[in-house]
């Protein structure tokens, strides 16, 4: 059971969520939202293996936090994955979208600097500038499109780039999301829950529940729930090898 973009740090319990990931063995990516947050998530998470945790600096805070990007350079040379970063041209955040664009590449030429990083990368609204920015900056690292929400052809320019997504319950739930989930090249898919954020009735869904979207795919793939799951666990040996031998 993969949780590639999950806020760990967000949930009223983290520690409890914690001891649930270890009882059902999750390999979960920790993303943050602050860079200010990211010493004390990897404190709470301690030395489980499974559990990553990404450094951040969400586009929907960059307008109150954009100083904290110098924060977030800092600590990069330590940090092995980057996320939340990217952009968002939602009604409620477009006004900043210069200045996120500003902050988003000053971390994209710091990723590049340091030898490439994997990113989980926000994109709601905002598809093509986020492309035209890692079109700038081909050395990043690995980019991994969370929940994405393009068109069709925002779709398959991100995969002429080579991008990656992670896939979710939530986004799997609506007719669009599954037809561009079944576009996506299986051998770069990654699932994720976007938890605590996204809910299954009146509960946060938890990361050991994130297969559940694969649900979605097994008709459109022609591929059962299991044979997805061992394609997903499998994509993620791939990017943590290429991490690793950065
Ligand atoms: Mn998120």
């Amino acid at each position: 059971m993969i949780d590639f973009h999950c806020h760990i740090d967000l949930y009223p319990d983290p520690l409890a969520v914690l001891n649930g990931i270890d009882t059902r063995g999750t390999y979960v990516l920790a993303v943050t939202t602050t860079p200010k947050a990211w010493r004390g998530t990897m404190k709470l998470v301690g030395d489980r293996k499974r559990v990553r945790v990404a450094l951040g600096l969400h586009p929907e805070v960059v307008a109150q936090r954009h100083q904290e990007v110098a924060l977030l350079c800092g600590l990069l040379p330590e940090a092995r994955y980057v996320g939340e970063i990217g952009l968002d041209g939602s009604p409620a955040h477009r006004q900043s979208l210069d200045l996120q664009v500003t902050v988003f590449e000053r971390i994209l030429s710091e990723c590049s600097r340091v030898g490439g990083r994997v990113m989980s990368i926000h994109s709601r609204g905002a598809v093509s500038r986020v492309l035209d920015s890692l079109e700038r900056h081909p050395r990043a690292g690995t980019a991994i499109l969370h929940w994405f929400s393009g068109t069709m052809r925002e779709l398959e320019r991100a995969i002429s780039f080579g991008c990656w997504f992670s896939i979710g319950p939530a986004m799997l739930r609506s007719n669009r999301g599954r037809e561009l989930a079944s576009a996506m090249p299986l051998d770069r898919v990654l699932t994720e829950t976007d938890a605590p954020f996204t809910r299954y009735g009146d509960d946060p869904l938890m990361p050991w529940q994130a297969f559940d979207c694969l649900a979605g795919l097994e008709g459109a793939r022609g591929i059962d729930r299991i044979e997805l799951g061992k394609i997903v666990e499998d994509n993620l040996r791939r990017v943590v090898q290429a991490q690793s031998g950065r």
